[in-house]
């Protein structure tokens, strides 16, 4: 992540995509909160930064991307965040999705297998603010069993299949927002576990992800 200025422009684009996201459904106005003050192209390198508050997503390193700030938006808003939620992202990225949870006051805990990414994260720019942000190397799949139980697990890239460890992972009563692969797109889950350890499964809308791949790569 580069320093750069958050200037009256990039607030004035940013207030935009708000009104763009609204028009898209997102009505939770605690996400819209935060996705509003998140400097998104801060997680961008400077040849986006006119583009960084349009509504796609753009590449970063490793051949990874920067998810769609609607993706971001409803993914968060499925989650549906209490204070002091104990939070696991599958997959840092650009660190984007991570920062707009940990602006939302939840304590968050994500896993990027990609080392390159990793370091990367030692250069987040908002250390000092968001000390409820926790960034690890590893496979995702393995979840972070130290940490467990979580009230809500995140995963942002394509799940070929539902990890049975993250389940695990859930505390009762707790929630996962997961896109399962169907092929050509992936369809948005949220799964709840139940008091008895079963879960229950609500599907919504499709969407295109980058891979949740095993293992961890550097
Ligand atoms: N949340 C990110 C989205 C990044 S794209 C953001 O806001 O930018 C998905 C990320 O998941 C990629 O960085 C990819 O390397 C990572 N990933 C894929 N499989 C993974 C796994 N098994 N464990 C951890 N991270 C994984």
């Amino acid at each position: 992540m580069r320093k750069c200025e958050d200037t009256y422009r990039h607030k004035g684009l940013r207030k935009k995509l708000i009104d763009v996201l609204r028009e898209k459904g997102i009505t939770d106005e605690q996400v819209l909160k935060a996705i509003n003050s998140i400097p998104r192209h801060f997680f961008l390198d400077s040849a986006f930064d006119e583009i960084a508050y349009e509504d796609r997503a753009f590449p970063i390193s490793e051949g990874q991307t920067i998810s769609q700030p609607y993706t971001v938006a409803y993914q968060t808003q499925l989650l549906q965040l209490k204070p002091f939620d104990k939070v696991l992202e599958i997959g840092t990225g650009s660190m984007y999705q991570a920062a707009v949870l940990a602006e939302m006051g939840v304590k968050v805990f994500t896993i990027e297998r990609q080392k390159v990414l990793f370091e990367k994260t030692k250069q987040y720019l908002f250390k000092c603010k968001h000390t409820n942000l926790k960034f690890f190397y590893g496979d995702g799949y393995a979840g972070l069993p130290t940490f467990a139980p979580f009230d809500k697990v995140l995963i942002t890239a394509a799940a070929p299949f539902i990890p049975p460890n993250l389940i695990a992972q859930l505390k009762p009563g707790g929630k996962m927002v997961i896109p399962l692969d169907e092929g050509k797109h992936q369809r948005m889950l949220r799964i709840t576990k139940n008091t008895d350890g079963g879960t229950i499964e609500e599907a919504f809308e499709n969407f295109s992800f980058v891979p949740m791949l095993a293992g961890r790569n550097g």
